[in-house]
C-alpha cells in the first residue's frame, strides 16, 4: 500500500543533491562532511561517557541538537534559501553552530575537556578556504568567548568539579592557538582570493585570444580558417540527415576604385559599412565570413535556393542604401551576390566554387545583382 502512495513515492525519488546546480551540490556536499564530523564527536563523546568523562547530558543534548542543526542546514541548502544571503555557502553559521555545540558538551565533558578543545580547531578548519582573516578572527573571538562562558558556568554551578587554574589555561592556550589560526586561515584565504583573481583574468584572456583567433581583425566577422570549419561542421550536419544549407559569396563592386580615389583607410571603412549591412540582413541562425579582399561568405543554415535568393536579395538591397559620407552624400555601393546550394556528400570547396562562378556571372551581367547556379 505505501509504495502506491504518492507522499513515499515522491520521498523515495526525490533527489538529495539538486540536479541543475553544480555550487549547490558542492555547498550540500560541505553539509554532509560537517555531519560526518559531527557524528565522529557524537561516538567520541559516547566513548568518554563510558570511560566516565563525560555526563550522560551531553550525549543526550548532542543527539538532539545535531540532527536538528544538519536537518535545518540541509532543508536551507536544498530549498536554495541560502541564495538569498551574503554568503550562500553559510561557512560562518555553520561554524557558529558548530561552536555552539562545542560549549554545550564541553560543559559536560570533565576532566577530558582539555582534550576535546580540539575540537575548535577542527571547526576552524571548515573556513579555512572561504573566511578572510577579520571574519576568522571574529569566529575566533566568539569560540573564545563561549568557552569563557563555560568556565564561569562551570565556576558557578560545579566548581567542586573544576579546577579554575587549568580551565584558565585552558583558555589562553585556546587564545593563542586561535589567534595563530586566524592569521594562517587569513593568509590562506588571501592567497586563494587572488589565485581566483588570476584565473577569472585568464579566462578572460583566454577568451579574448579565440575571439580574436577566429576574427576578421578589420571587419570582426569570421576570418577564412573558422568559416571552413564552420562549414565542414554544417556539411557534417547535412550527412548525418540535418537540412541543406545554401551558400551566397559576396563581391564588392568596383571597389579598387574606392580605394584608388579616397584611400585605403575610407576603403577599410566601407568594408565595415557593408559587414554591418550583411550581418543586420542575416538571421541570427545564419553567418558571415571574410573570404578574403572585399570578399565575404555568407551561409544560410536550413536554407533552400529559393529563400537563399530572398536573403540575398535583402543583403543587396540593403548594402546599396546604405549611407558612405566619406565618399559623398549620393554615393552609392553596390554587391555582386553567388548563390548555390550544399549538395550532400560533395566537397566544400566545390559548392564555393559555385558560387563564386555564380558571382562571376552576376559582374558579367552588370553587377549590383545576383546569379545562381545550382
Ligand atoms: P569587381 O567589381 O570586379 O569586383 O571590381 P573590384 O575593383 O572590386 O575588384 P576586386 O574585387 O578584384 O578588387 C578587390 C580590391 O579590394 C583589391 C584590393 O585593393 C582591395 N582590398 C582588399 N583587401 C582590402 C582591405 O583590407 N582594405 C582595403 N581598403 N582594400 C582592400
Ligand atoms: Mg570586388
Amino acid at each position: 500500500m505505501t509504495k502506491h502512495n504518492p507522499f513515499w513515492k515522491a520521498l523515495i525519488h526525490f533527489p538529495i543533491f539538486p540536479v541543475d546546480n553544480a555550487k549547490q551540490v558542492l555547498r550540500i556536499r560541505r553539509l554532509f562532511m560537517a555531519s560526518t564530523a559531527y557524528l565522529l564527536c557524537i561516538i567520541v563523546a559516547y566513548c568518554s561517557y563510558l570511560a566516565g568523562m563525560m555526563e550522560w547530558q551531553a550525549i543526550a543534548g548532542f543527539l538532539i541538537i545535531i540532527p536538528v542543526i544538519n536537518i535545518v542546514l540541509y532543508i536551507v541548502f536544498r530549498t536554495g534559501f541560502n541564495l538569498r544571503m551574503a554568503d550562500p555557502s553559510l561557512t560562518a553559521i555553520q561554524m557558529c553552530a558548530g561552536i555552539l555545540v562545542a560549549m554545550y558538551g564541553l560543559y559536560f565533558a570533565n576532566e577530558s575537556r582539555g582534550v576535546l578543545l580540539l575540537v575548535y580547531v577542527i571547526i576552524l578548519l571548515f573556513g579555512i578556504f572561504r573566511l578572510n582573516y577579520r571574519s576568522f578572527l571574529l569566529i575566533s573571538l566568539f569560540a573564545l568567548l563561549t568557552y569563557g562562558v563555560d568556565i564561569v558556568l562551570l565556576h558557578y554551578f560545579r566548581a567542586q568539579k573544576v579546577n579554575l587554574h587549568i580551565e584558565y589555561l585552558q583558555l589562553v592556550v585556546l587564545a593563542f592557538v586561535l589567534v595563530a589560526f586566524s592569521v594562517l586561515g587569513g593568509y590562506i584565504s588571501a592567497l586563494r582570493q587572488n589565485l581566483s583573481i588570476s584565473r577569472s583574468g585568464l579566462e578572460k584572456s583566454i577568451a579574448t585570444i579565440r575571439e580574436l583567433s577566429i576574427r576578421d581583425e578589420l571587419t570582426y566577422v569570421y576570418n577564412r580558417r573558422h568559416l571552413m570549419d564552420l562549414l565542414e561542421y554544417e556539411k557534417n550536419r547535412a550527412l548525418r540527415g540535418g537540412e541543406l544549407f545554401s551558400i551566397v559569396m559576396l563581391d564588392i563592386d568596383n571597389f579598387k576604385e574606392v580605394n584608388d580615389q579616397h584611400g585605403h583607410l575610407v576603403g577599410d571603412k566601407v568594408l565595415r559599412t557593408v559587414t554591418n549591412a550583411i550581418c543586420h540582413a542575416l538571421r541570427s541562425t545564419d553567418f558571415c565570413g571574410r573570404y578574403g579582399g572585399d570578399e565575404f561568405l555568407l551561409v544560410l543554415t536550413q536554407t533552400d535556393i529559393k529563400e537563399a535568393m530572398i536573403c540575398a536579395e535583402r543583403v543587396r538591397s540593403d548594402i546599396e542604401q546604405s549611407l558612405f559620407p566619406d565618399l559623398g552624400e549620393d554615393f552609392k555601393i553596390t554587391v555582386s551576390l553567388g548563390l548555390t546550394e550544399y549538395h550532400v556528400q560533395e566537397d566544400i570547396g566545390k559548392s564555393i566554387a559555385r558560387a563564386d562562378d555564380a558571382v562571376y556571372r552576376a559582374k558579367k551581367a552588370g553587377r549590383n545583382r545576383l546569379e545562381l547556379v545550382a
